[in-house]
């Protein structure tokens, strides 16, 4: 073990990554969490490990959302209100939806989706982690001509950067999977891809971190950063108790921003909450991760239980459940599948995306001030990215430089 003592504030897949990478280079790591490791937006996911999937800034979606407004079955929905936070990020978001930019995200998405399943790899097989992990791919399944050019289209664009795509008709999804109904037309399969249970993965690495020497504490809110010339000192968790630190990451999700605002930095993030539910598997023998083109919907097989989890709802930072919405999920996926009609839900709940306005995540030092690293703003594909930026955290904070280019992703560009 080295001097150094880094503390991380967030359990999420973020934050447990970065532990586990700067815990390989011999370095003590503290982690705070201010709820339990069980219960993230890393946790209430669809578990998909998605290479090269699509920014959420896309053009035209803007028009699109502002026509949802007052519509709480839309799949993406913005609860009206006036929070100057919100319309400021709805315009910067706004100016991000154009295409040089999503070419630019998908640059970058791209760069992190092909190192992000080696880490994947890595990190499972290494630790010897039973979470269901399986490079099986997921399709983008379509029930219309419209759903079917919209994912003919992202298709290309994804088939663009390098990354394997092929069409299948709805027969022949039908046959490696009978559960697909009639309805289904056909989908496009991302094979490279892979699927995870992302409560047992959480769970586990976090156990797999205390046994490597890693401290973790859950219900620890970190209130303040300390902060001394311009120089991040270590936190000041709830109780009062200081924890010094060589360096602090945070990787607090969707409450990073409330952080960085303390210390006089904007971040424009807002909270993109999903929802999830998950089927018994005696109940249905859905065996296809897939994502339901029309009804923005995810749908994985876990093992001993199948998830659906998907729509965006932007309604401030807060995890209360719109009852309709969580039913959408399961309405949704009967439009696909065949067999649901007596299913009983094992458990449901809701999480929040880390969105940034541009659609890129944020990795790197916190500009102007040292010991400060930032892991977050990762959105819909956070899952995906963890183990990669965990890494790309040990090597920014250890080396001073990172084996990716990642200078785009850095805060610098919101100052
Ligand atoms: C419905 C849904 C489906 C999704 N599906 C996928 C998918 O299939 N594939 C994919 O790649 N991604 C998916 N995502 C996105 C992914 O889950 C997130 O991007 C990712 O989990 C974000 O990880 P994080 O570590 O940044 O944040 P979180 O998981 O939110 O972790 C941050 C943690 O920091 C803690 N924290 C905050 N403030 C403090 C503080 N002051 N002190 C201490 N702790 C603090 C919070 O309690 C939280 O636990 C999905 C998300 C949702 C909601």
């Amino acid at each position: 073990m080295t001097e150094d003592h880094i503390v991380i504030v967030g359990g999420g897949v973020m934050g447990l990554c970065s532990a586990y990478y700067l815990n390989q280079r011999g370095v003590r790591v503290t982690l705070l969490e201010q709820g339990t490791i069980a219960d993230t937006a890393s946790t209430g996911n669809a578990g998909i490990i998605a290479l090269g999937h699509l920014p959420l800034p896309r053009p035209g979606l803007v028009k699109q959302a502002l026509k949802w407004m007052f519509d709480q079955s839309a799949p993406l929905y913005i609860r009206p209100r006036l929070d100057i936070g919100l319309w400021r990020w709805i315009l910067l978001f706004r100016r991000a939806c154009k295409k040089e930019h999503v070419d630019h995200c998908m640059e970058m998405l791209s760069l992190l989706g092909r190192e992000a399943i080696k880490c994947w790899q890595q990190i499972v097989e290494d630790e010897n982690l039973e979470c269901a992990y399986q490079q099986c791919g997921w399709h983008d399944v379509y029930r219309s001509n419209a759903g079917r050019e919209h994912a003919l289209r992202d298709a290309e664009t994804i088939a663009g950067y390098g990354f394997d795509v092929q069409q299948r008709s709805g027969d022949e999804l039908r046959s490696a999977d009978p559960a697909f109904s009639e309805d289904v037309l056909g989908g496009v399969c991302y094979s490279e891809s892979a699927i995870v249970d992302p409560v047992r993965f959480m769970v586990q690495l976090a156990d797999r971190l205390e046994q490597l020497g890693v401290t973790i504490h859950q219900n620890t809110p970190v209130e303040e950063l300390l902060m001394e010339n311009k120089q991040c000192k270590g936190v000041r968790v709830s109780g009062g108790e200081q924890i010094k630190a060589t360096s602090v990451v945070l990787a607090a999700g969707s409450w990073s921003s409330l952080l960085t605002k303390s210390i006089g930095m904007g971040l424009p993030m807002q909270p993109g909450k999903g929802y999830y539910l998950d089927l018994g598997c005696t109940e249905t023998s859905i065996a296809t991760a897939c994502v339901l083109n029309e009804a923005f919907i995810a749908v994985t097989p876990m093992g001993d239980h199948v998830r659906l989890a998907g729509t965006v709802e932007l309604s401030g930072l807060n995890q209360r459940i719109i009852q309709q919405r969580l039913d959408m999920l399961l309405s949704g996926a009967k439009q696909y599948f065949q067999g649901l009609d007596t299913v009983k839900v094992k458990s449901q709940g809701c999480a929040l995306r880390p969105c940034t306005s541009d659609g890129l995540p944020v990795i790197g030092p916190v500009p102007h001030i040292s010991g400060l690293y930032l892991a977050t703003g990762h959105a819909k594909m956070g899952l995906t990215h963890g183990p990669i930026t965990g890494r790309l955290v040990s090597e920014g904070i250890l080396d001073n430089k990172t084996s990716l280019d990642i200078t785009s992703l850095s805060a610098d560009r919101f100052q």
